[in-house]
């Protein structure tokens, strides 16, 4: 039997792995269009920005760890599937596939109609953290960051680290964490005003051009300054423009294939797209059993808890819980966590607060069910709390975590 895994990130290196895990002794081909060896990435907007870590430290597996796991790791671009063939085309011919699953995550994007936009950085890959990096690294620099997400927030604290003056620009008016509320989102907003950033969250962005260097700071390193324009007319010069303003999955590939593709790859709560394929990861919308709603998760312990449970379901076993959504950040030191459903129709109620740390959840308004929870610098609380969540989740028989399936330990470098 041959399982054909298409992108080799934490997603797809963790399917190959828990296959292995499951007992799988049938070939795995893993393909992968990066030069990199596998690598994790939430450091890359956090420790790797701000120099604390080398860039090979986010390497999760070497090529000799994936030898010795007996992958045949095939760097190239899978371009298209013929799901009646069973046939995946690769930049290398093709291969057939027994069981394939989709893992080749997400891009980022930038708003869209915006002139010049294109001149702004982005944050996906370790090579965009090094020049990322390589641009803030001048205390001093004027660094202004389109979005208002967390990428965003974190862009922000990493730029404020290296010492630049950091301007955060959004449009809608209020920071974005996920889909949760203003109880959260305040709390974020005057965390980014007490350590320096200013924020221009309603002014959204008209233009982005070059003007010309000015003598003994771009000049030297010859580096154009930038002119943001921003909706209401005012300008903002900057040294360094970076767009954190959202991802698109990398379906383009698919289309044609009569996959079902809406925001990701749809899926049922198994991560079953089709008979014998599978979507994980970034790529993919599972339906979540708690809410009847399909949600593509992009974080990284739910494309390791989704390999899992995929690996488990290639093998035969009986289907596991539904993986249940973990995130984590890091905002000017302060450690935010999240477990569980957090629907944005749902005020958040807080249920411990003193001395800075706050533990929130999301109540369900007919059942009083946990449907997520929310740690605020309360790692300890947040922790404590998380078996209230999977409870709840089994009486809406929509199952516990996986976040202590084994594995996820040695692939993820925790927080
Ligand atoms: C800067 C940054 C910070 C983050 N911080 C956090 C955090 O703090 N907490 C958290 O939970 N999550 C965080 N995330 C999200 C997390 O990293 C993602 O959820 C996770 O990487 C998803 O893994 P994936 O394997 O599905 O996709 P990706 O990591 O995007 O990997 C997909 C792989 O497939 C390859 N590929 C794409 N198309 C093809 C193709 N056609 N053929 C072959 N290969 C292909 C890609 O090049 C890539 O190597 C962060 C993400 C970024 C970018």
């Amino acid at each position: 039997m041959r399982v054909v895994i298409a992108g080799a990130s934490i997603a797809g290196l963790s399917a190959a792995e828990a296959l292995r895990r499951e007992g799988f002794r049938g070939d795995i081909v893993l393909l992968g269009d990066e030069s990199h060896a596998p690598y994790s990435r939430p450091p890359l907007s956090k420790q790797v920005l701000d120099g604390s870590w080398s860039p090979d430290q986010v390497t999760l597996r070497t090529p000799v760890e994936i030898r010795a796991l007996g992958l045949d790791h095939r760097h190239c671009r899978a371009t298209g599937l013929d799901l009646a063939a069973r046939e995946i085309a690769t930049t290398e011919g093709r291969l057939g596939y027994d069981a394939l699953v989709l893992a080749t995550g997400a891009e980022p994007t930038r708003p869209g109609a915006v002139p010049g936009v294109d001149r702004a950085l982005v944050l996906r890959t370790l090579d965009d953290a090094l020049a990322l990096r390589e641009a803030m690294s001048r205390p001093g620099r004027d660094v202004v960051v389109l979005g208002a997400g967390v990428l965003a927030s974190e862009i922000a604290t990493a730029a404020r680290r290296a010492g630049c003056h950091v301007t955060l620009v959004g449009r809608s008016g209020a920071l974005t964490v996920g889909t949760i509320g203003p109880l959260l989102t305040d709390r974020v907003a005057t965390l980014h005003e007490t350590n320096g950033v200013h924020l221009e969250l309603a002014a959204g962005v008209r233009a982005v051009e070059d003007v010309a260097p000015v003598p003994g700071r771009s000049a030297a390193t010859g580096t154009p300054r930038h002119r943001v324009t921003l909706g209401d007319g005012r300008d903002i010069l900057a040294d360094v423009v970076v767009a954190a303003t959202g991802s698109r999955p990398r379906t383009d590939w698919l289309h044609g294939s009569g996959l079902p593709i809406e925001d990701g790859v749809l899926c049922d709560a198994h991560g079953r797209a089709a008979p014998d394929v599978h979507a994980i990861g970034d790529v993919a919308r599972w339906m979540d059993p708690a809410t009847g709603v399909s949600t593509r998760v992009d974080h990284q312990t739910s494309a390791i808890d989704q390999a899992h449970h995929v690996a488990q379901s290639i093998q035969g076993a009986p289907s596991p819980a539904s993986p249940v959504p973990f995130f984590w950040s890091g905002i000017h030191g302060t450690r935010l966590q999240a477990y569980g459903t957090l629907p944005a129709d749902i005020p958040l109620t807080i249920l411990e607060e003193s001395g800075g740390r706050a533990l929130l959840a999301s109540l369900d308004p007919r059942s009083g069910r946990t449907l997520g929870i929310i740690g605020w610098r309360a790692a300890r609380a947040f922790r404590d709390a998380r078996p209230l969540v999977d409870r709840d989740r089994q009486l809406a028989g929509a199952g516990a975590g996986t976040a202590d399936s084994p594995g996820v330990r040695d692939v993820l470098p925790l927080p």
